[in-house]
């Protein structure tokens, strides 16, 4: 069973990191892949370029084996939608379940997204959530609280779950790189001393 976190990842900051590996430890997922996106369809395009995010994600994960980096969604350009990357995955590999993880927020707009029905035929949901948060309102018939439901079945259920809460935003790392604030323990070192290099963000 593997784990999907898409993002813009502009930049990439604890926040994401920590939320993945706990999801990965909670569901003893084999791999827990995020996946940077090239356009996304809801929200203005990031500012710096995919090559940029994508060296910025291979430096934060450099030394945890636990999380991957699946750059399709890049490589294949134009608007992502989150069905054409499950088909593209599962076309890979068609026996192995997949979990997309989504914030409450993001999950609470799900019904919009492009083919959400057909994005419920090909993996489960993993809704992220803050400790103690009502469960999702959409979907009540596909909702499960057994982590062991999702090995039962390939796809189509949701399961809310507890996340480490860090309120970091790239948002807010982006703005305070354009003020001349350090956004240091927001993100790892490593990251953030590749965007002072490359001084990224200063007139985002
Ligand atoms: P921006 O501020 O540019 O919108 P972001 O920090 O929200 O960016 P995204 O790349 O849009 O980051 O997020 C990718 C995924 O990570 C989304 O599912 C989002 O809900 C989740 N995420 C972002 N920040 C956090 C955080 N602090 N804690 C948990 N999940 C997060």
């Amino acid at each position: 069973m593997i784990g999907l976190l898409g993002g813009t990842f502009d930049p990439i900051h604890y926040g994401h990191l920590r939320t993945a590996l706990d999801v990965q430890q909670e569901l003893v997922l084999s791999e827990m892949r995020l996946i940077p996106l090239s356009d996304p369809p809801h929200r203005p395009a990031p500012s710096s370029t995919p090559e940029q995010r994508l060296a910025l994600l291979q430096i934060a994960i450099a030394d945890e084996p636990r999380l991957t980096i699946d750059d399709r969604e890049l490589k294949r350009g134009g608007k992502s939608y989150t069905v054409d990357t499950l088909l593209s995955l599962k076309a890979e590999q068609p026996d192995e379940t997949l979990c997309l993880l989504l914030g409450s927020d993001a999950f609470n707009g799900f019904h919009l997204w492009h083919q959400p029905e057909q994005i419920l035929e090909l993996a489960h949901l993993v809704v992220m959530q803050r400790p103690g948060e009502p469960d999702p309102l959409h979907y009540h018939d596909r909702l499960t609280h057994l982590a062991d439901d999702l090995r039962a079945k390939t796809a189509g259920l949701i399961l809310p779950m507890a996340v480490t809460q860090l309120e970091i935003s790239a948002t807010r790392i982006r703005q305070m790189i354009k003020q001349g604030h350090s956004p240091r323990y927001l993100l790892p070192d490593a990251v953030l001393d590749e965007i002072t290099r490359q001084k990224l963000y200063h007139s985002a």
